[in-house]
Parts: C-alpha cells; structure tokens; sequence
C-alpha cells in the first residue's frame, strides 16, 4: 500500500511508515495513492466479521504485510462482535460499542496497537496523543502492558465524563495521562508542537493513535461492511449512514468503505452545535468559530482534522459531495431524538442520539437508516439518566476502573510544561 502526504507530495510512504510515523512533514495527513474497488462484495457479505475484515485489509493493505500476519492482527483486534438493531421502522442502530471501553473506538485502537507492536520489533516508542473521550481509553486499553510501548495521553481537564475519565487514567503502568487546563483543540495543538518539535519526536520515537493514524481508519471501514452484511438482501442497496462526527475520522472511513464498492446510497454528517462541516457543506465557506462545550463531548471539534481526506476523497473522483449532507443538532434536540429513542424502547446517549436525529429529518421513506451506535449509554450515565430519568446500570468495565482512583498529572496549555514532563517521565 503506498500511501501520499496530502500536504507535500513527495512525500510518499509505505503503510508501515504511515503507521510508525502517523504524521508526515508540515503536519500532513497520509492517504492511499490507489482506492481500487473490490470485485466480490457478494461474497464478502456474505462472510463473518473476522474473515471478512481479513479479506478487506489484505485488498487494501497489498503485499506489503504476508495473508497469515493480517490474519492474526484482525483475529485479535476484532474481537467482540458490532450488531445491527432494528430501532423503528427503516431505522437501525449499528452497536459499535460491545468492545473493552465500550466504545466504537476499540475497533481502531486495538487494530493500531496490533499493527505498531509488530512493526516496531521491540524498538521503545511513545505514542502521544489528545482525546476529548473514548479515543484515550481505547488506546490505553490496546497498549496496556507492551512492553515497549508508552502511551501518554492528554485530555481537557473537566470537560469529559467522570467515568470516562477513569477508563484510561486509572491503569498506571506504560499508560501516562495528563489533565491540560485548555479545550481539546489545545490538546490537539500540543500534540502537533510536539510532532514538530524533532527532539522530541526524535528522542522519544513519537507517534500519534488518534483518528488521524491511517491504520484506524483502515480497521473502521470494516464495520460499515458488517452493518450491510446484516441487512435483508433487499435493503443493501437502501442504505443511508448517519455518522456522529467530531474529527471526522468515522466518516472519512465510510466514504472508503464506499469506494471499495460496498454499495451505501448516501451519508449524513451529523454534528453537535461545533457546526463547522454542516455550514461549509450549506455555503461553501469554512469558518470555524470556537469549540463550545456539549453533552456529546467527544465530538466538540471546531476543526476537525480528518476533513482534508474527505476533501481528497471527493478531488480524486473517489466520492461525489452530492452524496453528503450535514446536520447540526443542538443540545434541547439532541434530548429531543434521546427521548424519541427511549419512546420506541431505545436507550441511546448523545453521540448516537445525534446521528439518529439526522436520519428523522432527513431519511426518505425508501431509504433504510443506520445511525453509527458510538458509545454505550452507560459511558455517559449522568447526561443519560437526567435526560432520560431512569437508572441506567453499569456493565462490567466501568464497575472495574469506577473505584479506582485517577493517576493523571495536571498541568496547564503550554507546550514547554508539557516536554519537561515527558522528558522526566519516559526520557532515560
Ligand atoms: C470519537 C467519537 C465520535 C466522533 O468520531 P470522529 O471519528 O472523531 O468523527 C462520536 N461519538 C463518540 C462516542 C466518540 O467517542
């Protein structure tokens, strides 16, 4: 797989390189030069999760890796199951949140850490990365205890759930994490100094596992096809995908899966009030205002940086825009579809709740919908229980890491706090 920095052109890499390095020069996305259709989709839906994601990587990924070596980085990343539930009517909720810290999230995370712990062959690396959320814990859970490999996590102090929290700051060990007194976009902004600053990523081997590392996005287009594969013959080719968005990273995979020739009708991009896509995609103009604080916290990203590559989706010819259309939902409507939801005898958060409400204003009657299920209920209990007033019970990870007590460190935005720290944590 050869694989294009989006901002300097030459610079060219390997899927491997994209992996290890996340970020090219001048802070620039990796995209695959070639998106080449599958021919047997039939065949492919016909198969379960496992082997069918086997198959798509091996196409996507090429003979860089050997059949055998995916085989097994597959069989152990994916290994709960992403059902699709019939919510009402032409509506389903593909569940995307059965995995160890219950949200969609695992599915990238565990594939990366897989795909790092084989490249890397024993060499120490740090992975540095921003969350507003699940991708913290996700990470952390799919690093946790390779031996080469620390993670250093940071997350805006106060402006993710309590439980949330403890799913990645509660396991010590390889896994480090710091409470920046900032929003995520400053988290995201010191990630990026630190990439640019080449002692550190030099001296630490830094890499980055949020949504922008490629292999994540590759394990995410998986499940798009297990979402179809689970529908009547008659309704494959009905389907329109509601994707509760944040970076982009979820939907950007959907448009792949989409260009592998997995027929999905069209997509709706469906954001909290941190509006930036659905107002460019109405006017043509990208205005990013600043990131406001919502229930749907994993998605308050003003600037969103997985859009280039859907940019690049649509220049290459890959994905026509036509095929794409925004929704803002703010916080009383945000309620609104979680209570219409509990009404047919759904419990859903506000992530999911976001995307099912972009399919009650915008799916036609011949269309079947499938709102992306990004996050189990119980990793935003309190936001849930007050909207919905019933008591929503623990599943067996939160019970775990709920009374444990936190580890992070806590400092404040600036990026020189933040490279003393890691230099006196993980610099020998
Ligand atoms: C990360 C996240 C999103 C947003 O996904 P992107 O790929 O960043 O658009 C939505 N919902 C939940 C629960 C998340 O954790």
């Amino acid at each position: 797989m050869e694989l294009q920095n989006l901002k300097v052109a030459s610079d060219k890499v390997s899927f491997a390189q994209a992996v290890k390095k996340g970020l090219g020069k001048e802070q620039g996305l990796y995209f695959p030069t070639d998106l080449r259709a599958m021919n047997n989709i039939d065949e492919l839906l016909a198969m379960p999760l496992v082997e069918r994601s086997q198959a798509i990587i091996k196409h996507l990924v090429g003979d860089e890796m050997s059949p055998e070596l995916i085989d097994s980085l597959i069989q152990n990343a994916f290994n709960f199951p992403a059902p699709l539930v019939n919510v009402k009517d032409n509506i389903f909720c593909l569940e995307l949140f059965h995995g160890p810290t219950l949200a969609f999230k695992d599915f990238g995370g565990r594939f990366m850490a897989q795909c790092l712990a084989h490249i890397s062959e024993g060499e120490p690396v740090t992975i540095l990365t921003a969350t507003s959320g699940d991708t913290g814990a996700a990470v952390a859970h799919a690093f946790y205890g390779i031996s080469n490999i620390n993670v250093v996590i940071l997350f805006p102090k106060g402006k993710i759930s309590p439980l949330q929290e403890k799913l990645f700051t509660t396991l010590g060990g390889n896994i480090h994490t710091v409470a920046i007194d900032g929003d995520f976009d400053a988290c995201q902004r010191l990630v990026k100094t630190a990439f640019d600053d080449q002692e550190v990523r030099e001296g630490l081997h830094l890499n980055s596992a949020n949504s922008i590392n490629i292999s994540r996005l590759l394990a995410q287009v998986c499940y798009y096809f297990e979402a179809i594969a689970q529908l009547p013959k008659e309704q494959q080719d009905k389907a329109v995908f509601a994707v509760p968005s944040g970076n982009f990273g979820n939907l950007t995979a959907g448009i792949i899966a989409k260009t592998l020739g997995l027929p999905i009708k069209r997509f709706i991009a469906s954001t909290n009030a941190n509006d930036t896509v659905p107002r460019y995609l109405q006017d043509g103009k990208w205005t990013p205002k600043p990131t406001v604080a919502t229930m749907s916290n994993a998605m308050d990203v003003s600037q969103p940086n997985n859009w280039p590559r859907i940019e690049a989706l649509i220049e290459h010819g890959y994905f026509d825009r036509s095929l794409l259309s925004g929704d803002a939902v703010d916080e009383e409507y945000t309620q609104v579809a979680m209570k219409q939801l509990q009404a047919a005898g759904y419990i859903s958060e506000p992530h999911a709740a976001i995307g099912y409400r972009g399919l009650v204003k915008q799916l036609a009657k011949d269309e079947v919908g499938i709102f992306l299920g990004t996050a189990h209920p119980a990793k935003f209990r309190e936001t849930v229980e007050n909207v919905l007033g019933q008591p929503i019970s623990l599943p067996q990870p939160l019970v775990d890491c709920a009374g444990k007590p936190s580890l992070a460190s806590e400092q404040g935005p600036e990026y020189e706090a933040l490279k003393a720290y890691m230099f006196k944590t993980l610099g020998k």
